[in-house]
């Protein structure tokens, strides 16, 4: 499986293209931005993109929705319960970082259990909620990706709608934290860690 990552938008939002090695279908995972730049890597490495998986429904996660979209023809899926921010106005946090809100509505409405499927790969969707309501991670062999809800010493913000404290920690210690320690978590933002690593350091566990 081939995992690139993209850091787009002026938040700095880790876009990822997984892709099987096999057959070249892939799917892109939160494009918050810079569509050309995805677009670009998407022809140069080959890929039929079958679907594009936001994690949650943040304006900085699904800024680029519709110009990939319209541009690979993939179909869009984000979980249900964040399924509304696709077609809600983020107002001026969406004109701050210079894009048309709202964006396209999803074709594929996501539940904790369902498969992402692509290629030869297959991708596990967990519900983790406490970042926002219909947060999810996408989970392979060795490699979870898991938006805002975790970062390499660091936790998600519980600020914004839907935002639970109680929600997000108990989301990390029974969902994430049960993974083996040697997964590989690829982050909304900022570098990748492991599951290991952010159980024994990260200060919010200590
Ligand atoms: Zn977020
Ligand atoms: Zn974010």
């Amino acid at each position: 499986m081939l995992v690139e990552r993209l850091v787009v938008g002026m938040l700095q939002c880790n876009c990822y293209l997984v892709a099987c090695d096999d057959t070249k279908e892939a799917i892109v995972i939160d494009p918050g931005g810079d569509a050309p730049l995805i677009l670009d890597r998407v022809q140069e490495l080959g890929l039929a993109i079958k679907y594009i998986v936001n994690t949650h429904g943040h304006i900085d996660h699904i800024a680029a929705n519709r110009p990939v979209k319209e541009g690979t023809g993939a179909q869009l899926a984000i979980h249900q319960d964040d399924a509304e921010w696709l077609v809600t106005d983020q107002g001026d946090y969406a004109r701050m970082l210079g894009v048309s809100s709202p964006g396209p509505a999803a074709d594929v409405l996501l539940a904790q259990g369902d498969e992402i499927a692509f290629g030869n790969e297959r991708l596990q969707v967990i519900h983790t909620p406490g970042h926002s309501l219909g947060g999810i991670s996408l989970v392979g062999d060795g490699v979870v990706f898991c938006g805002d809800t975790l970062f390499a010493m660091g936790v998600g913000r519980v600020d914004l709608p839907g935002g639970s404290w109680e929600t997000l920690m108990n989301t990390i210690k029974t969902r994430l934290f049960t993974m083996p320690d040697d997964t590989v978590a690829y982050t909304g933002h900022g570098a990748e860690t492991t599951i290991g690593r952010e159980k024994q350091f990260n200060t919010w566990f200590r």
